[in-house]
């Protein structure tokens, strides 16, 4: 099946907005495994939406609107949609009621034109009832060709094509798309290609697709077969190989995130933290802070951005600081040592680094970063360059601190 988006909508046009919804459908349409050939965004104008819509159905099975199913007069989708197929509207009782509901429980006056988004094709057509909004979404299926015309704003759309669309389209595929996901932290998105290349280049069904994001690198698995079942036994071999490959630097599987997982490590092991920061500026903790319930064993976060708040606060030793400067490894693991104690947690941890742009030397290029790890009475330190703008720095190494926080915690239990 091949399809095409088209959003409806002036602000669009005008910058006003940004087009998420094509985005959402996209993504969402690839997953199901029907191809989106093009990506177009009309004003709201009678001529130019119809215009938009002929000339989408000349070159694919399947269109998906969204927006111009208001209340205005100037929201037209539906209308322009009945003239191609040459339908009649008919006033919905349902789709009404639904409307003068939703009136009533926001306590706002309904106009006339209100019930204009009540109306719905005759034949050849499927409400969608909007449990989010007052217009309802309309499906118009004819010859072989099929609109699917959505609400704009995306917390109407979303549900709606989650709990209404998606099972309409899967029922019209004879394959199904399934995608599982890798997290892989610490390896940097070109070196974990490089280790996986093989296995990437050799599969067809699953594929393999790497992405990069801040501070970590995703491997999604895809399969196509004809149950969810057959394609997740394609995907198990594959992900088991991928597994070896990469070993621990694979951190998660799924949707989560880093401060997810190392905050669920250190509940579940009831171990008490306290984070040291320099360069991340309070990175770290804010990550961990995410997670609700980390205030059983979260005990402090110190920005310590001064030598003399990295002496007052952790105390890292002067001779040290003179000896080695603030970037380096001595005065990591004295940052790490120096909160774990003061704070009576049982790991510190602490960053300190060059994020730039200024403030290099010939020794300490910027982004250069140290981590320091205090744990179970021993400490390492541990040290990364990193490429990039300031708060790319910041970030990755904010990721990279977690990621070596995980890694320890996960080799003790
Ligand atoms: P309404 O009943 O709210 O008028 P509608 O279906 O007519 O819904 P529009 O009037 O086109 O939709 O858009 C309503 C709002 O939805 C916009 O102001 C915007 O905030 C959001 N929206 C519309 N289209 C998009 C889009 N393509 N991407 C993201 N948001 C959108
Ligand atoms: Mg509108």
């Amino acid at each position: 099946m091949k399809a095409e988006i088209i959003a409806v909508g002036t602000e669009i046009l005008l910058g006003d907005i940004v087009n998420t919804n094509a985005q959402y459908l996209s993504k969402e349409l690839a997953q199901l495994g029907i191809e989106v050939y093009f990506q177009s965004v009309v004003g709201d104008n009678p001529q130019r939406l119809k215009d938009t819509i002929f000339q989408a159905f000349s070159r694919a099975d399947l269109i998906v609107t969204t927006g111009g199913l208001g209340p205005t007069e100037d929201d037209l989708t539906k209308e322009t949609a009945a003239a191609y197929f040459g339908e009649e509207l008919v006033l919905d009782e349902r789709a009404l009621a639904r409307i003068e509901r939703f009136f009533q429980q926001t306590g706002r006056k309904m106009t006339e034109n209100n019930r204009k988004q009540a109306l719905v094709p005759k034949e050849h057509g499927k409400v969608l009832y909007n449990e989010n909004g007052t217009a309802p979404g309309i499906i118009m299926e004819k010859n072989g060709k099929i609109i699917v015309m959505l609400p704009g704003p995306p917390k109407e759309t979303i549900p709606m094509f989650e709990e209404q669309v998606k099972p309409f389209l899967q029922q019209k595929q004879e394959y199904t798309f399934v995608s599982e996901i890798l997290r892989v932290a610490s390896v940097g998105e070109s070196a974990m290609e490089t280790l996986v290349k093989d296995l990437i280049d050799s599969q067809t069904n699953p594929t393999i697709a790497p992405y990069a994001k801040m501070g970590e690198a995703i491997l999604r698995i895809t399969a196509k077969a004809k149950s969810e079942a057959e394609a997740k036994e394609l995907i198990a071999p594959v992900k088991a190989a991928l597994r070896q490959r990469l070993g621990n630097a694979v951190y998660a599987e799924g949707e989560t995130n880093m401060q997810t997982v190392v905050a669920q490590l250190l509940l579940e092991q009831k171990k008490t933290i306290a984070v040291a920061e320099s360069c991340t500026g309070g990175l770290v903790t804010s990550a961990l802070v995410e997670y609700p319930g980390i205030s059983e064993v979260l005990l402090e976060g110190c920005v310590t951005y001064s030598n003399d708040a990295k002496m007052r606060r952790l105390g890292v030793k002067a001779e040290t600081l003179e000896a080695y400067t603030a970037v380096s490894k001595e005065v990591a693991a004295e940052m790490a040592e120096g909160i774990a104690k003061s704070s009576g947690a049982e790991i510190g941890l602490s960053t300190t680094g060059i994020a730039g742009p200024d403030g290099a030397t010939a020794e300490k290029p910027v982004g250069l970063v140290y981590i320091g790890l205090y744990d179970a009475g021993k400490t390492t330190v541990m040290e990364y360059h990193y490429t990039g703008k300031r708060n790319q720095i910041r970030e990755r190494a904010a990721m990279y601190a977690l990621d070596a926080l995980r890694k320890a915690l996960q080799h003790e239990s």
